[in-house]
């Protein structure tokens, strides 16, 4: 440029041209930009806190349900207990995935008051049934709700509500919990075992659970993950890493109940290796509270199944 300037006046004001070029066509964009993103930031925002809103206004519209899913045991060959699992029935959309609304309360931060709902749904639904003391009652605990100043609290109460029935409750932990935890949870778990109640690991083996930290928690349970279950093969063929799982289990002194058990030859598979407790669509899906008490009036005498 400089050697086309015939004089420096000249040469300045080409460089001034230059420039007020470039601020015209790149302000009004990066402004533009800008908006976007902070446009962008504000849909994201509104969707979150609308999500929350959602879910709090879905449990204050008695949209959610609790479906029992009853747990075999090999020992008694009786149903002990139950998992009770949440389900959204949303109008307009259908039922809505438990993995997906409850990942979403976990991230909305609602995951509490969630499970204090589907406690008091569970109360409800306990009143009408006829099963004995001790009856295994399995709930879902996030791991925000197990480090919280609200669990203790939150379980006297159920236990005290539903005293009638004298349900023996297992509290569902996931591997995350023990990692994640600060201490709380475990003056949580010892608080509540020490009061009566269970705790099982659930999904056992799908984290990244060291085994460490299965000899620092003192729980009750272990629940082999349904991907164990299903490796299973129909001819007998050893599956050696569920194999190592109930031999640890049972090493550590621990009863282990599989889920996810589909076909005999899986329940033979457990049976056969000590599994206490077995869980699967081999005996019931998930079932409404009333579905639920015709099925487990009509399974007075022991089963065992075809
Ligand atoms: P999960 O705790 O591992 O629950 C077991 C899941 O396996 C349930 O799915 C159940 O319906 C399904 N299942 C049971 N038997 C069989 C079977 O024989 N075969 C197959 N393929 N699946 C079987 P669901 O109800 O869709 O729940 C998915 C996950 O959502 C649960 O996994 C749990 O992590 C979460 N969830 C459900 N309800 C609650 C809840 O009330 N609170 C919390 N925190 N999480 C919940
Ligand atoms: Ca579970
Ligand atoms: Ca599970």
């Amino acid at each position: 440029m400089a050697r086309n300037c015939a004089s420096a006046w000249w040469c300045r004001r080409r460089l001034g041209l230059e420039w007020q070029k470039l601020l015209l066509t790149y302000v009004p964009l990066s402004l533009l930009a800008g908006a976007l993103l902070a446009w962008a930031a504000y849909r994201l925002q509104r969707s979150r806190q609308s999500y929350r809103e959602q879910l709090r206004r879905a449990m204050a519209a008695g949209e959610f349900h609790v479906e029992y899913q009853p747990v075999y045991s090999q020992v008694t060959g009786r149903f002990e207990g139950v998992e009770a699992l949440m389900r959204w029935m949303r109008p307009g959309t259908g039922l809505v995935r438990p993995d997906i609304f409850i990942a979403a309360a976990e991230q909305e931060g609602v995951i509490i008051e969630l499970t204090q709902h589907l406690l008091g749904l569970i109360e409800r639904d306990m009143r009408e049934w006829d099963t004995p003391p001790g009856f295994h009652v399995g709930v879902n605990i996030a791991p925000e709700h197990l480090s919280s100043e609200d669990l203790v609290p939150d379980v006297r109460a159920f236990v005290a509500a539903t005293a009638a029935r004298q349900p023996l409750l297992v509290l569902e932990i996931t591997e995350r919990s023990l990692i994640e935890d600060s201490g709380r949870a475990r003056r949580n778990i010892d608080t509540l075992r020490a009061e009566g109640v269970r705790v099982a690991i659930d999904d056992f083996g799908t984290g990244h659970c060291s085994l460490s930290y299965l000899q620092k928690f003192p729980v009750d349970y272990l629940k082999i993950d349904k991907g164990f279950v299903h490796a299973i093969q129909p001819d007998g063929e050893e599956a050696p890493v569920l194999d190592v799982i109930i031999m640890l289990a049972h090493r550590l002194g621990l009863s282990v109940v599989a889920e996810g058990v589909e076909q005999r030859f899986q329940f033979d598979y457990l049976t056969e290796r000590g599994v206490a407790f077995i869980q699967g669509y081999l005996f019931s899906r998930p079932l409404r509270s009333a579905d639920f008490m015709a099925w487990y009036a009509g399974q007075a005498q022991p089963v065992v199944p075809d």
